[in-house]
């Protein structure tokens, strides 16, 4: 079972020498970061969303261990700006910075100032949803452009304090470019935001089988804890589950898609026959991986949600308002945003 009990704001010990720093409800920009304390040095597994986010994260840290005072690794799973703007923290001014290639080449195209520009000049629709999205939880004061200092290609492993790191990068499926981090010998891995619990997942690229890999990969590592980027603390059992989901999908899309049925109402049949799914977060957003997986079918590859930012942002907006008005019972309990 998700562990939901432990999905509490704040730094929860998971293991002997890790942690997880959990910010529900898990909504756009509140993820989880988590911690690796070991031989006197520490790894920092994410960042949060701005500087004040993962300062907390990071005194809450030293307050726990004093060794977590420096922090020698950062491992960035991708480059969504909740997991890597943090990066500016002044504690992590002197921290090794590990990130793939192709997160790295994100983080320089869109550094934080051009994101901001961006955002800020959003209009119509696609400004309410992104002002929706922020409202007034961060600060996004103080944030600069901080290249890693160790850029990896499919795989990378360090020591951090004499425990063995390994980072293994995904092909695309939530961006171009997803890493876990995955810590043998205590049985620990932050999957960023491959995986969650209670709320539907999102594909974001036409690449379900690579979603699925990867979940067989950390299935595969058979772990005590599974870290999502988003949402509660998760088992082996939990990963079972999520595969299911996602074959799931992918069956109902495949047999909708094989009938000729258009990507918008394959979603709403769907939507109609979501079976055991029915009470998961944000199903608003079901269309987008119903797209990608059109898409994949299709063997159009070069597509993935973000293409047109601003219209992927009207676009959710949309259907923010749409979908609870057309399947009121899949909306009893809060909307789930994308991450
Ligand atoms: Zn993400």
């Amino acid at each position: 079972m998700p562990d939901w009990d432990r999905f509490t704001t704040g730094l929860h010990r998971v293991s002997d020498k890790c942690y997880a720093y959990m910010q529900p409800p898990g909504n756009w920009g509140l993820n989880n970061t988590a911690f690796l304390v070991s031989g006197g040095e520490t790894l920092m597994m994410d960042t949060g969303c701005d500087i004040p986010l993962t300062d907390r994260m990071l005194a809450a840290m030293a307050q726990a261990e004093p060794a977590a005072n420096q922090v020698a690794n950062v491992v960035l799973t991708h480059w969504h700006v909740d997991h890597v703007h943090g990066i500016n923290a002044p504690r992590l001014r002197a921290s090794r910075i590990h990130a793939s290639r192709i997160c790295a080449d994100w983080m320089a195209n869109l550094p934080p100032k051009r994101w901001l520009e961006a955002i800020g000049s959003l209009e119509g629709d696609a400004k309410r949803q992104m002002d929706h999205l922020i409202g007034n939880k961060f600060d996004f004061a103080g944030l600069d452009y901080v290249p890693p200092t160790d850029i990896y290609e499919n795989s990378t492993q360090f020591e951090t304090g004499g425990c063995a790191v390994k980072v293994i990068e995904g092909k695309p499926c939530h961006t171009r470019s997803d890493s876990i981090v995955h810590i043998p010998t205590e049985g620990v891995v932050h999957s960023g935001d491959l995986i969650s619990a209670g709320r539907h997942v999102g594909l974001q690229f036409p690449f379900m089988r690579n979603l699925l890999e990867l979940v067989d990969l950390m299935l595969s590592w058979d772990a005590a804890v599974y870290i999502p980027g988003h949402g509660p603390l998760l088992d082996v059992k939990d990963l079972r589950d999520i595969k299911a989901y996602l074959q799931f999908m992918q069956e109902e899309a495949r047999r909708r898609y094989d009938a000729g049925m258009a990507v918008e109402a394959a979603t709403e049949d769907i939507l109609r026959n979501l079976g055991p799914y029915k009470t998961l977060r944000g199903a608003e957003n079901l269309f987008f991986t119903i797209q990608m997986l059109y898409c994949e079918f299709a063997g159009d590859t070069t597509d993935h949600v973000r293409r047109d930012y601003p219209g992927y942002l009207a676009k959710q907006w949309e259907l923010r308002k749409s979908v609870p008005q057309k399947f009121p019972d899949l909306f009893t309990g809060n909307a789930g945003e994308p991450s």
